[in-house]
């Protein structure tokens, strides 16, 4: 048990602070852990399943004292939750963020830092398709990436603090700078969002003409992708609305690829599809043996599935 920080105020009380609060409790990281969401239903349930050591009713009040404050909500509010808690910020304390898309979040929040607080962005990479307070559990983030995208002129000991929490919490820690994630994150979790949104999309036009045989027959690549675009619309829009250019970028080459592999099945040219599956099955076994996988049946699927949005 290592206390890393005095209080910490998690704003906006979702699966991903949940997650923090359970992991934070687990390994004794904070001396207090002050919640706030903006509905009065979630700050209920938090206030009714015991998460955090205190709920707040207005965001003010819960950053009060707070040497840490997280910003838990959807990339596309966090300019506006940031302009809320601006003026009630204690002097020395940090800002930080979980938001899946960094440029814009450092945009939005940067120029509202005040003087004397620090800002040290980031971004856990681990996530379920479950949503709201009640969806957290203490181990979402253990052995995942947690990325930090300090700026150049980020206090060095703020950072060093703020990675000490994400180890604490279970997470390996990254830097990155700002660009550079938003394209990694275009690739490995933005497009494949956007990709099983698009098949589920087509299946679901599919079986009102096979009358349902898309559901009855549903294999386990399906499945996968349904389970990937049953992930929170809200948070979804926000990440594609303000990581555009990259996300764009990565669903220009993918169609490329996309056209490559229709004209081999057209013209019969085994050879190039033989190659390309020869080559993305390399990238699953990199992926396993870098341990952000299984091979166990079913990716080792229980009831619990991570992702890294
Ligand atoms: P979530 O479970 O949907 O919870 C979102 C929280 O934000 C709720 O407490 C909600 O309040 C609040 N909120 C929503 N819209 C708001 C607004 N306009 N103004 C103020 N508060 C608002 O979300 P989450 O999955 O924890 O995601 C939170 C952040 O983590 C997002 O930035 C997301 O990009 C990032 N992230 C998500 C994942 C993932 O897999 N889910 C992984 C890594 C990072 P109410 O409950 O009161 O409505």
């Amino acid at each position: 048990m290592t206390k890393v920080y005095d209080r910490i105020a998690l704003i906006g009380l979702g699966l991903i602070a949940s997650s923090m609060f359970w992991a934070a409790r687990r390994g004794g990281l904070a001396g207090e852990v002050v919640g706030y969401a903006r509905s009065e239903e979630t700050r209920d349930t938090a206030r009714e399943i015991g998460l955090c050591d205190r709920i707040e009713d207005t965001a003010a009040e819960a950053v009060r004292g707070a040497d840490l404050v997280v910003l838990c909500v959807p990339v596309g509010a966090m300019g506006a939750v940031m302009a809320e808690i601006a003026p009630h910020l204690a002097s020395g304390s940090t800002v930080s963020d979980v938001g899946s898309v960094k440029h814009h979040v450092i945009d939005a929040v940067g120029p509202q830092i005040p003087e004397g607080v620090h800002f040290v962005p980031a971004h856990p990479l681990a996530g379920t398709e479950h949503s709201g307070p009640r969806s957290g559990f203490a181990e979402l983030f253990d052995n995942r990436w947690c990325l930090l995208v300090p700026g150049e002129d980020s206090d060095p000991d703020a950072v060093a603090r703020l990675r000490a929490l994400w180890e604490g919490l279970g997470s390996n820690v990254d830097v990155m700078d700002a660009e550079h994630h938003d394209l990694v994150l275009a690739v490995t979790s933005h497009a494949p969002h956007l990709i099983a949104y698009t098949m589920v999309g087509v299946a679901d036009d599919l079986r009102r003409v096979t009358d349902s045989e898309v559901i009855k027959y549903s294999a386990a690549g399906f499945r996968d992708f349904t389970r990937i675009a049953a992930s929170d619309p809200t948070m979804w829009r926000d990440v594609f609305l303000t990581n555009k250019e990259a996300t764009l970028e990565i669903l220009g080459r993918f169609t490329e690829e996309l056209f490559a592999l229709q004209r081999a099945i057209r013209t019969g040219d085994g050879d190039h599809l033989h190659d390309y599956f020869t080559r993305t099955r390399a990238i699953r076994r990199g992926i396993i043996e870098a341990g952000q996988d299984t091979d166990a049946p079913n990716f080792g699927r229980g009831t619990v599935t991570k992702d890294q949005p």
